[in-house]
């Protein structure tokens, strides 16, 4: 059969191969961590498109993260000389955006809307809280940012929400505020861009039929994290939603293949919803559900680790995952006396690593938080290690970029009050606190935007607002016929942004970040004349503009036009024919980026990032560091049941992400938030098989014998705290905060020789800060003695007994 001796098909196994090869049905595969999930939905795609199944066009899948949907279309575009341009590959806001930009007269919004990501809507909503006079103590802005965002991702407007008590009703008001503000303004946040696309699809019945008859096949990645208006909008694009259970005369969809692992789910803190994969399964009436069990991606001993760490989580979907790569090597558990001891032999043991051949790219570092990179970064720094951060500030969220867009945004947009508020004084012009909220004032009277509004701003405030916006208009008038290359240089020079940071002693980073910003301009535009002979990546994270040859992506350089990895934002809309300009298009790009929370590998670089964002990927090696209760199981989860279940599941998305190595490391203490922590190692270690495990420091030794003494490595260092410092801020991080304390600080070792503590469990007993709680359990002896003690106010907590004062009631 011609199906069946395709090269496509060559080497999945029989489950991977029905998978692929599934008639035209509606399917789940739930199946475990490097089961080749991902590889079975590119392969699909390419499969149907082959035998000739569906057109590109009747394509719609969607991706976690924009990086991954980059990576199927690069996988694709290898695997079939065909356009990837005309498919629908994409995360969900990224699909919505496309859509929204297709209809935006149907959606209700202006061609040129523009993108809020999470820090402009922030700042969107403090103004809005300052004009309307809100509490903020009461209703701080960040809650009420998480309260609208949870209510559009549960699919309700301002006017949907069920008004319970006098709160409800005053954020509800605010929630309507905000939604006739960003109206106003034509823009629209990251939920919006879901909301709003779904209601168009339910409100419109041709738009709704013309796509459920368009798209004939619909795949999802990462399935088991997808929240209940993504899943809506599937539904209503699958001709299940509520208009066709409802019987209206809706056209049958396309097939929806949906993959997935229970086991990864890591965002219900974001509204994620495993049950929409039961809820897909009866709504769907899906007949085909295909497991698959076998792990290509790591050796024995990983695996047997991820294994019998989550089996204890009660709720599971139940599945197995099995390897035929052999044990492999055993999992190495380090344990360092302080977080720069650890971040020293982290350091070590990459120097080694890269010594022995592995490339710097394949060493990952994973971390629960953010904020435990710091240290990290700075032994790497200081070491002269290449690494890269994903996740953390990004390029289009550096301030003098936000600066920056927001002018270019008014060229788009004078309407744009976020943009305007952003640099009305921005570089310093003597518009002052005062002037702005007159302005304010006589907008909100007036009903229209602040530029409008300055007309009618009398005495030195007004002349000096005036002049401002005169400024961006003769700015405005000037753009017409230039590239955008043009205008943005135009800009970084005539509203004073390059002056300034010129003058500025340390601006020179900034200054060097603008030019990126230019860089990053002209690689996106040029991706037009550019598909024949190269594959553009419009931008990556750094903002270094990258331009791949097509031999080193493995592409055949006379495939058809059309392998640029740019979501087609300069492509005519198909229904009207118009195109963005190339300044709104780049604008959208930008925004859209930074809502991303991963970075394209550039350099040889080792690459440290969260846990959450290390999903999907794999690494040759892999560290997983600060493995200590209250860190990872994060202090938040420890009290109730279902939070260390979904911490348990972020540590199986960790291991999982190992081919060959896996590292973990914790710590005896570290400082977190300017204290210092002495914590005790995760409650995860008790979960993890021993026979797979290598304790390279040994297993709950004292203090005095950790790696590098009482105060670490850095002891020295630490006594030139001032230099160091020095050095750190003067390099070539001036952007980023200077690591201050930590370095001031030295590391305090916890008393020695404690006395024998005498508890037993059951005990009754009182800690200063947590008061009262009972004895749960007991460990270890002398220094390494440590109860889990239940305190009436403040949950489980483990304790070290030769740090917590405890008195027996
Ligand atoms: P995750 O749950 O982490 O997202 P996944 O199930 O999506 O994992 P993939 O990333 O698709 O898994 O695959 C894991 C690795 O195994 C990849 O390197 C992939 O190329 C490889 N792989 C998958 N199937 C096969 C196969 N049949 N033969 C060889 N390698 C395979
Ligand atoms: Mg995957």
């Amino acid at each position: 059969e011609v199906a069946s001796s395709s090269p496509l098909l060559r080497n999945l196994n029989p489950e991977q191969l029905a998978a692929v090869t599934l008639p035209n049905t509606h399917a789940l595969i739930l199946a475990g961590a490097g089961s080749g999930k991902t590889r079975v939905l590119t392969t699909r795609i390419a499969w149907l498109l082959q035998t000739g199944q569906v057109s590109p066009g009747g394509i719609l899948a969607v991706t976690f993260t924009n990086k991954a949907a980059k990576e199927m279309m690069v996988r694709l575009s290898s695997m079939l000389p065909v356009n990837v341009r005309g498919m629908w590959i994409g995360t969900f806001h990224g699909l919505c955006n496309r859509f929204l930009r297709a209809h935006y007269k149907l959606a209700n919004l202006p061609s040129t809307f523009q993108i809020l990501d999470t820090q402009d809507q922030l700042s969107a909503i403090k103004r809005l809280c300052k004009q309307f006079n809100i509490d903020d103590e009461r209703f701080p802005p960040k809650q009420l940012m998480w309260f609208i965002a949870g209510c559009k991702e549960d699919g309700q407007r301002a006017k949907d929400v069920v008004v319970r008590d006098e709160e409800t009703r005053k954020k509800a008001e605010i929630y309507a505020l905000y939604e006739e503000q960003c109206q106003r303004e034509g823009v629209v946040d990251f939920g919006e861009l879901m909301l709003r696309s779904y209601e168009l699809l339910r409100d419109n019945a041709p738009v709704r039929e013309h796509y459920q008859r368009r798209f004939r096949h619909i795949l999802i990645d990462e399935f088991q994290d997808t929240n209940k208006l993504q899943y809506a909008w599937i539904k209503m694009l699958a001709g299940q939603g509520d208009a066709a259970a409802a019987g209206t005369h809706a056209m049958p969809g396309g097939s929806v293949v949906a993959v997935g692992d229970d086991d990864q789910s890591i965002y219900a803190f974001r509204g994620a919803r495993v049950g929409n994969m039961a809820d897909f399964v009866r709504e769907f009436d899906v007949q085909q559900q295909i497991k698959l069990e076998r792990n290509y991606r790591s050796f024995g001993n990983i695996l047997d680790s991820a294994n019998e760490l989550i089996s204890h989580n009660s709720k599971r979907l139940g599945k197995n995952l099995r390897t035929e790569a052999g044990p492999g090597e055993p999992v190495r558990v380090f344990e360092a006396t302080s977080d720069f001891a650890e971040a020293q032999w982290f350091v070590d043991e990459v120097r080694q690593l890269v010594r022995d051949g592995t490339e710097r790219k394949e060493i990952a570092l994973l971390y629960r938080s953010n904020a435990q990179s710091r240290v990290m970064e700075t032994a790497l720094f200081n070491n002269a290690i290449p690494y890269r951060v994903y996740g953390g500030l990004r390029f289009f969220e550096r301030a003098e970029i936000k600066h920056a867009l927001a002018y270019l945004r008014l060229m788009d947009n004078p309407h744009d009050d976020t943009s305007f508020m952003r640099i009305v004084n921005f570089p310093p012009r003597g518009i002052g606190m005062r002037s702005i909220e007159q302005l304010q004032d006589v907008a909100r009277a007036a009903g229209c935007s602040l530029h409008d509004a300055v007309s009618a701003v009398s005495g030195k405030a007004g002349t000096n607002l005036g002049a401002f916006v005169a400024k961006l208009d003769v700015l405005r008038e000037q753009t017409p016929g230039l590239s955008l290359r043009e205008i943005i240089e135009l800009v970084l020079q005539h509203s004073g942004l390059e002056e300034h940071y010129k003058l500025d002693k340390e601006g020179q980073d900034r200054l060097e970040n603008l030019g990126e910003l230019v860089n990053a301009a002209e690689s996106f535009v040029s991706l037009e004349g550019f598909g024949r002979d190269a594959v553009a990546l419009p931008i990556d994270e750094l903002g270094v503009a990258l331009r791949q040859s097509p031999a080193s992506q493995g592409l055949d350089p006379s495939a058809p036009l059309g392998n640029e990895l740019l979501p087609e934002l300069l492509a005519p809309n198909q229904e009207t024919g118009e195109t963005l300009s190339p300044l709104a298009a780049f604008l959208t790009h930008a925004a859209l980026e930074s809502g991303d929370n991963q970075a394209q590998a550039g350099q040889d670089a080792v690459q440290l990032m969260t846990v959450h964002s290390s999903k999907g990927l794999e690494f040759d090696c892999v560290f997983i560091s600060g493995l200590e209760d209250g860190i990872f199981p994060h202090e938040n989860s420890l009290s109730d049941a279902g939070g260390i279940e979904e911490e348990r599941r972020l540590m199986y998305v960790a291991i999982t992400r190992a081919r060959k190595r896996l590292y973990l490391t914790h710590s005896q203490t570290r400082m977190l938030h300017g204290q210092t922590r002495y914590n005790l190692k995760s409650r995860f270690f008790d979960e993890l098989p021993e026979a797979a495990l290598k304790w390279i420091t040994p297993k709950n030794r004292g203090f005095a014998q950790a790696y590098g003494g009482n105060s670490g490595t850095w002891g020295a260092s630490n006594s030139g705290a001032g230099g160091a410092r020095g050095d750190w801020a003067a390099a070539a991080f001036a952007s980023r905060k200077p690591v201050g304390e930590t370095f001031a600080n030295p590391v305090v070792p916890p008393q020695r020789n404690a006395p024998a503590h005498g508890l037993k469990t059951g005990m009754e007993v009182f800690h200063a800060k947590f008061g009262e709680g009972r004895v749960m359990m007991l460990e270890g002896s002398g220094d390494d003695a440590r109860a889990q003690i239940n305190f009436t106010r403040h949950g489980v907590k483990w304790l070290a007994l030769s740090v917590a004062k405890l008195t027996v009631v």
